[in-house]
């Protein structure tokens, strides 16, 4: 498989910034990767993978992108943005149903034009897959040629966003004068863990690459990201051998479940907006931040100094729910 030509969507490179008061707080360095600012109606981490993606449709004639996501999907969002920006059309399949109140990413969806299939969690599950080849078909009929982004743009094409932006971490450390010694960032569908971890990897970078998973586990999230490690070197051309329990998922800040939200985890949210001037959304960078500080004041990153969070975006995902637990 050849690497496909990206097409330059997100504004790059992204700040890091250092969370001063943050960092006084836990005695390290806590710096931030700005991937939330890589855009507004195309922002957030699905950017660098779409980039990749998008540019492997365009290559192959596509004038159609299907993909698929809950109702609030960032992902699903993005790829509508980049879908009208491009003049390609957009079918999201997101599970959820129409009663949700049109708000975020969903409203924003409507706004871009994107056609919308709602599926159960059922049909979602087990034949997401299924669902968007059959739209393909569908499109295939009416002289369109579509081409399927799967969850997250989680798969090797899209992840090499992720190694990229390594590549872009690595450079601003020299510009900076600065070496992380820990990336760390929330896991969805893993491949902006498998695009970093594989940058660190081949560039020979000794930082260690910290995942928190806000759905599933550690065990779930080894595998797929030792697939997708597989996968990006099907593009690349060079693989990369790793021990499975070398993948450092951090577990036990899933709480409530995916997407749902419990008041300490808001409570943190709040917390640090008011320290920083820093948002953070409910869904992914609020758990996977809330666990980081958990693990420092806990010990389990005593060995680090200058840490690094990707803030991987998705201030569209709050919903009226998360909001009502604000105090
Ligand atoms: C999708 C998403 C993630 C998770 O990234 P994956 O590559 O799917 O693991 C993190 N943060 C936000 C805001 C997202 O939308």
């Amino acid at each position: 498989m050849t690497m496909p030509k990206p097409i330059s969507f997100a504004n790059l490179p992204t700040n890091i910034e250092k969370l001063e008061r943050l960092s006084n707080e836990l005695g390290k360095n806590i710096y931030i990767k700005r991937d939330d600012q890589t855009g507004i109606e195309i922002s957030g981490n699905k950017i660098r993978k779409l980039e990749f993606a998008v540019g492997e449709a365009i290559s192959n004639g596509c004038d159609y992108l299907i993909t698929c996501g809950g109702i609030q999907s960032n992902h699903a969002r993005a790829t509508a943005a980049v879908a009208a920006k491009l003049g390609l059309g957009a079918y999201l399949v997101l599970r959820g149903s129409r009663d949700n109140d049109i708000e975020g990413n969903y409203f924003l969806n409507k706004m871009l034009g994107a056609k919308i299939k709602f599926v159960t969690s059922e049909e979602y599950k087990d034949n997401r897959a299924e669902i968007m080849n059959d739209i393909r078909s569908q499109l295939k009929k009416k002289g369109h040629k579509a081409y399927i982004i799967p969850e997250g743009a989680s798969n090797g094409v899209g992840s090499l966003g992720y190694y990229r932006a390594m590549e872009e971490i690595l450079e601003q450390e020299k510009n900076m004068g600065i070496k992380f010694d820990a990336i760390a960032m929330a896991v969805g569908s893993g491949g902006t863990y498998a695009g970093l971890y594989y940058g660190n990897h081949i560039n020979k970078n000794p930082a260690t690459i910290y995942g928190f998973n806000v759905t599933a586990n550690r065990e779930h999230f080894q595998i797929v990201v030792e697939d997708l490690l597989k996968e990006i070197s099907k593009y690349t051309g060079k693989e990369i051998s790793v021990q499975r329990k070398d993948i450092d998922i951090i577990d036990g800040y899933v709480g409530l479940g995916y997407a749902l939200s419990q008041s300490k985890e808001i409570d943190f949210i709040h917390h640090l907006a008011r320290l920083e001037g820093l948002i953070l959304d409910p869904v992914y960078t609020g758990k996977a931040m809330f666990g980081l500080v958990e693990e420092i004041k806990k010990g389990r990153l005593d060995e680090h100094n200058n840490i690094l969070f990707i803030h991987t975006g998705g201030l569209f995902g709050w919903n009226m729910e998360q909001r009502g637990l604000l105090k």
